[in-house]
């Protein structure tokens, strides 16, 4: 699903050059639910970003689904986007002034789905998140968990080939992280392809695989008897 070959990544400020991504060579295949730890600053929002496509590599190659990502022009990087990704935030990123329904019905806008067809999809995706009856709520209205529970309705709304999550459990407290997890894992139990950024080692321990990042390389790279959320929620 996911190939990268010797990525690096440099940050320039000024006539400094920080090198975050020092040659990570790693693949993905198709349903796994993949752990990316390591210390804060250690680049994994990085990784996370540009297999998203949200940002691009100085060099190395990067191949998703089939498709080699490279000198894509910002419209057709967007296109692939919105087809083949769907991005989970620790803040969530909900839009406050629009409904959970609307939030999620949101990409779905974007990839010209009829007003009729968005309304549906997205209530049986607030279904599957155990949210339909918040469907009219504001984000406002919602607790922290709800919050993130809409947010992946929405990444999954657009069927993704790749659910990214960014520290997804990183702004709950554990009984809320892990409900969470329970639901990412039913997603992946499904077959959905999921990667998870995080520094807390029990929600690591709830994915498939776990990789380590550590000075701009991997430094462990481990499939993992995963441990079951539902057993704490
Ligand atoms: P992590 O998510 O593991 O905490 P990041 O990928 O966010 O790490 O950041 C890795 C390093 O790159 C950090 O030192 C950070 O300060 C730096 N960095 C991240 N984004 C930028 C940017 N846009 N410009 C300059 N430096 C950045
Ligand atoms: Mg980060």
């Amino acid at each position: 699903m996911i190939t990268i070959k010797e990525l690096h990544k440099s940050y320039k400020m000024g006539k400094n050059s920080l090198h975050v991504l020092k040659g990570i060579d790693f693949s993905v295949e198709e349903g796994e639910l993949v752990a990316i730890m390591g210390s804060s600053g250690s680049g994994k929002s990085t990784l996370l970003n540009i297999l998203g496509m949200l940002d691009v590599a100085d060099t190395g190659t990067y191949v998703l689904d089939g498709v080699e990502i490279k000198n894509m022009n910002e419209s057709k990087a967007a296109r692939y986007r919105n087809k083949f990704l769907g991005f989970v935030f620790q803040s969530f990123n909900l839009i406050n002034y629009k409904t959970a329904l609307e939030n999620v019905a949101l990409p779905l806008y974007y990839q010209r789905v009829s007003r009729k067809e968005r309304y549906e999809k997205s209530l049986a995706y607030l279904e599957k998140v155990g949210l339909k009856e918040w469907a009219g709520h504001l984000p406002s209205e919602l607790s922290g968990g709800q919050k993130q529970r809409v947010a992946i309705a929405r990444a999954l709304a657009a069927e993704p080939k790749v659910l990214l999550a960014d520290e997804p459990t990183g702004a709950l407290d554990s009984k809320t992280s892990y409900e969470v997890m329970d639901l990412i894992q039913k997603i992946n139990d499904e077959g959905n392809t999921i990667l998870v950024v995080t520094h807390e080692p029990d929600i690591a321990d709830m994915c498939t695989r776990i990789v380590r990042l550590k000075d701009g390389v991997i430094v462990e790279d481990k499939k993992v008897e995963q441990v079951r959320a539902s057993q704490y929620v």
